[in-house]
């Protein structure tokens, strides 16, 4: 079976859901398909940053239902004092629930009628096509689509990145924990380093907090629930309530990618750029780098040339996710090197500000007011 829509997503998770519902919103049809069946829970630290849940709240309009707010982060380090700071003005994040959050984007995709979105369909290989015109070959096992255009949000282990001869060989990434506790939840998130490992509280719903765990295989694999629960009594971190659900283990791993767009494929999200998910901006940065996406893919089908929309979406997507690279290497400095969490503190002490501004272009896609600002 063949089936010739101008643009094919694959995977209907944040970074593809953004991009096929933009894609709706400017009235281009789209196929999105996705392995699962049905949302999964995914491992994830859960802390949607302001920028994402902007751009989410604009596509869900009940988006803040599913989660609870937060306005800012916290750094605890061995034997100093917390470093913290709050978002600038009304600015908030919002911890949410990954399955809710899935839920919500399929039934979104669901509900419009531009999308065929056909949950449970897996991409088993992509190639190009002999013929030009017809782009791209994606084989789904027992049938075929051809495309001119692909959008990869396929996840860190994406297949259209392999297919497309994007990904350069070298592996990297680490692993993460996830379980939930019933606990009063923080107003900021709270990251605890030491211990080899990173430990995020976020705040999810009245009486419940997410606990993600940051670090490798080896250290990871050893903590069942009462090795997490003695690991976060290390920590200082005393839940009042017991975990409610089990750990589970995710392997954040994949390629170097070689660059986000060629020949009609377009990267997002994670398949777009394996950051350690150290600064907890995985699902905004995928629903930036989706909606870019869609803005390119809609040009094309209007007419613009290939190489004219990949020049562009390479730089745009580029300049979007500098910030976030800037605080993940910053963060990782400050993880593996005692050093520079004792300068950071000091620093601190004398500029309190100084966090805040260092994180401020994050926020700087965000419609602020210059009050706000
Ligand atoms: C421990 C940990 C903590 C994290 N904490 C945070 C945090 O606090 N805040 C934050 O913003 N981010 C966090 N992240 C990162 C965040 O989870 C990811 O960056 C985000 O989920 C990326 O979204 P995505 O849509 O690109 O990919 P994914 O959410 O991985 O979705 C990929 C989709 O593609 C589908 N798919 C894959 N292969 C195929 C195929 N062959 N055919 C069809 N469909 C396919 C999958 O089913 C899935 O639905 C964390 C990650 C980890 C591991």
């Amino acid at each position: 079976m063949s089936d010739a829509r101008p643009v094919v997503v694959v995977g209907g998770s944040v970074a593809g859901a953004v991009c096929a519902l933009q894609l709706a919103q400017s009235g281009v049809p789209s196929i999105v398909l996705d392995q699962h069946g049905g949302a999964v829970d995914k491992v994830c630290g859960e802390g949607l940053q302001p920028v994402g849940r902007e751009l989410l709240g604009g596509l869900l309009p009940d988006l803040d239902e599913l989660g609870r707010t937060f306005d800012g982060f916290e750094f605890r380090f061995p034997g100093l004092p917390p470093l913290g700071w709050s978002f600038p003005g009304s600015i908030r994040g919002l911890g949410i629930d990954r399955k809710r959050l899935g839920e919500a984007l399929r039934a979104a995709l669901a509900a419009r009628p531009e999308i065929d979105f056909r949950p449970g369909v897996a991409l088993r290989s992509l190639e190009r096509s002999t013929s030009p015109a017809e782009g791209w070959r994606l084989e789904l096992g027992a049938s075929e689509l051809h495309a001119r255009i692909v959008i990869g949000a396929d996840g860190v282990r994406s297949g259209v990145r392999t297919g497309a001869g994007l990904a350069d060989g070298a592996r990297r990434g680490r692993w993460g924990l996830r379980c939930r506790y019933r606990a009063a939840p923080p107003d900021r998130v709270r990251i605890h380093f030491g211990a080899g490992v990173e430990i995020y509280l976020t705040p999810l719903a009245d009486g419940l907090t997410s606990v993600a765990i940051l670090g490798s295989e080896e250290r990871l694999r050893s903590l069942d629930a009462s090795a997490v629960d003695a690991l976060l009594g290390e920590s200082g971190i005393r839940p009042e309530g017991p975990c409610v659900s089990p750990p589970q283990l995710l392997p954040h791993i994949g390629p170097s990618v070689s660059g986000p767009a060629a020949h009609g494929v377009f990267l997002c999200g994670d398949a777009a750029l394996v950051l350690d998910p150290i600064s907890g901006a995985g699902m905004t940065l995928a629903a930036i780098t989706g909606a870019l996406a869609a803005e390119s893919a809609t040009t094309i089908v209007r007419g613009e040339s290939l190489r004219s929309a990949t020049a562009r979406f390479v730089r745009t997507s580029g300049r979007a996710t500098r910030p976030y690279r800037a605080l993940t290497s910053f963060l990782l400095l400050l993880a593996r090197s005692e050093r520079a969490r004792w300068c950071a503190e000091r620093l601190f002490r004398r500029h309190p500000d100084w966090l805040a501004w260092c994180a401020r272009p994050t926020f700087r896609a965000l419609a602020l007011s210059t009050s706000d600002a």
